[in-house]
């Protein structure tokens, strides 16, 4: 998931009015983990010390850097990363989530000049020098649920394990993440809290189907462009629509959409004028 955003948010950036530096890592750490899988994670990731790294995407800062999976992130441009105090006893997704940020923040606070890390590897503090690159804003989050749904809530891109599970292609994850991406660089979750557009199914006509729908288009337009600038197929990935079981859809793709042959429809159109001639 990571490595598709990363890939989006990098190749779209010119799309984007606001940047973010972006080094290519994916964190863990322990208020992910429920109490009786903490020990373990210590013993294992040293997670008690710092962010355990799981994933650095091939090609990114982080890469270039030498930082490897199973490394753990002890102070990011001199901070050491905030305590994890006071864990509740069951996993808590606020919790995870607000981690999860004030760590990314710790990054991106560290602008896009040169800074250093400091890595746990072995039982060996050292330090690295990564340069991050400007990209789009892309946090994605996976959530634990068999419902079948991606939202974006402004900031975060959510998508459910449950909709992972019926991806075919990268493409299709593409399409899902680009759309959700588009959703919070166009700033739709604001537009629609001051505009108080009504969602759910009794509202989708009259004005808040309208202007959901109007948002929907958007973020398909927007996604589809960021799909193509990072030289996915939109036509192959919105196939995923095609699939899903509506019954089973939760808020952002059960929003007022148009159907999903109008949707792959408008994804061909994308397509052929963006093929150069
Ligand atoms: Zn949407």
């Amino acid at each position: 998931m990571e490595q598709i955003a990363f890939r989006l948010a990098v190749a779209g950036r010119m799309r984007c009015t606001t940047l973010k530096p972006n080094i290519g890592l994916v964190l863990q750490h322990l208020s992910q983990f429920e109490q009786v899988d903490r020990p373990g994670m210590i013993a294992k990731q040293s997670l008690d010390r710092g962010a355990g790294v799981i994933v650095v995407v091939p090609d990114s800062p982080a890469a270039a850097a030498g930082i490897r999976p199973g490394d753990v992130l002890l102070a990011i441009d001199g901070h050491a990363l905030p305590p994890e105090t006071a864990l509740s006893a069951a996993f808590d997704a606020a919790r995870a989530h607000a981690r999860a940020d004030a760590i990314r923040d710790l990054l991106a606070d560290a602008g896009t000049q040169s800074f250093t890390i400091s890595l746990l590897r072995d039982d060996m503090v050292s330090a690295v020098k990564v340069t991050p690159v400007s990209a789009c804003p892309s946090d994605g989050h996976l959530a634990r649920s068999n419902q079948q749904n991606a939202y974006a809530d402004g900031r975060h891109v959510f998508l459910t394990t449950g909709l992972l599970s019926r991806l075919q292609n990268d493409d299709e994850l593409a399409f899902i993440i680009a759309h959700e991406m588009a959703h919070n660089i166009l700033h739709h979750a604001t537009i629609m809290r001051v505009a108080d557009v009504k969602h759910g199914l009794g509202h989708t006509l009259g004005r808040s189907g309208r202007i959901v729908r109007e948002t929907e288009r958007e973020a398909d337009a927007l996604g589809g462009d960021l799909m193509i600038d990072a030289g996915f197929d939109p036509v192959r990935g919105a196939a995923i629509l095609k699939r899903l079981d509506r019954a089973d859809l939760g808020i952002d793709l059960f929003a007022a959409h148009d159907s999903a042959g109008k949707r792959i429809a408008a994804m061909r159109v994308l397509e052929n004028s963006r093929i150069p001639r």
